[in-house]
């Protein structure tokens, strides 16, 4: 079953019976709100692992791999997948029990046969659906170019839809804000041709293998998407 929502009443119907308490995987493009709507699931007490969280703690204190990661995040290249799997195998064996939320994983074939291989061992594959959020590139693009980071606490900003009181400085801690290099525009563009290349492929897979996948599309900014989700998730 391949299955497409776009705010239809009929596709609704549907995509309700395929999300409620199923196990959810979140596709989507850098700024697509992936990690925002995994803490909507976190909220609902779903168990929730984010690879890209654990590829960033990896970089930080994993001393096998931290220079590897740390290189391909600058050069937007993608991290290999043994890598990957190391990383996320212990964790992926602890929320594998229902419903669970993943996010950032898996990105390309190869990753995403491993996932299969994982569900099908741990019986939980017919209860499990993809869910993409697809956003149009120039909207990601103009949240992703205009984002502004507190150098202490890590809080963010948007320099036109939410900027802070005092241009240049972060509300809650008064420390200056910064532009984060992966939030450059030629980064963001790079990581994009990567999705086309490895994520879109992955995606046709999933749809040829009749794995239900939900698609949120649209202009929306994250919060719509939650909106969206709600009435999916919460009847
Ligand atoms: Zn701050």
């Amino acid at each position: 079953m391949t299955l497409t929502y776009e705010n239809s009443l009929a596709s609704m119907k549907e995509a309700e019976f395929v999300a409620h308490n199923k196990n959810c995987i979140i596709i989507g493009k850098s700024g697509s709100g992936k990690s925002t709507l995994l803490r909507f699931f976190q909220e609902l007490n779903y168990n929730c692992l984010s690879c890209s969280d654990l590829l960033r703690k990896a970089m930080h204190s994993n001393k096998e791999y931290s220079n590897e990661i740390a290189l391909c995040a600058e050069q937007v290249l993608a991290i290999p997948d043994d890598i990957v799997f190391d990383v996320i195998n212990k964790e992926l064996k602890m929320i594998i029990r229902s419903p669970f939320v993943i996010e950032s994983f898996p990105v390309n074939l190869n990753q995403y046969y491993y996932l299969i291989e994982k569900l099908r061992q741990g019986n939980c594959l017919n209860k499990t659906y993809f869910l993409y959020l697809d956003v149009p590139e120039e909207t990601l693009i103009y949240r992703i170019i205009h984002r502004r980071t507190c150098s202490l606490c890590f809080s963010s900003y948007h320099l036109i839809d939410h900027p802070p009181q005092i241009p240049g400085y972060c509300d809650s801690c008064h420390q200056p804000l910064f532009q984060r290099e992966q939030d450059q525009e030629v980064k963001i563009r790079n990581r994009f041709n990567m999705f086309k290349q490895y994520t879109m492929p992955m995606l046709e897979r999933v749809k040829s293998d009749c794995l239900p996948i939900i698609r949120l599309t649209g202009q929306q900014d994250v919060m719509d998407f939650r909106a969206q989700l709600t009435k999916l998730l919460i009847r």
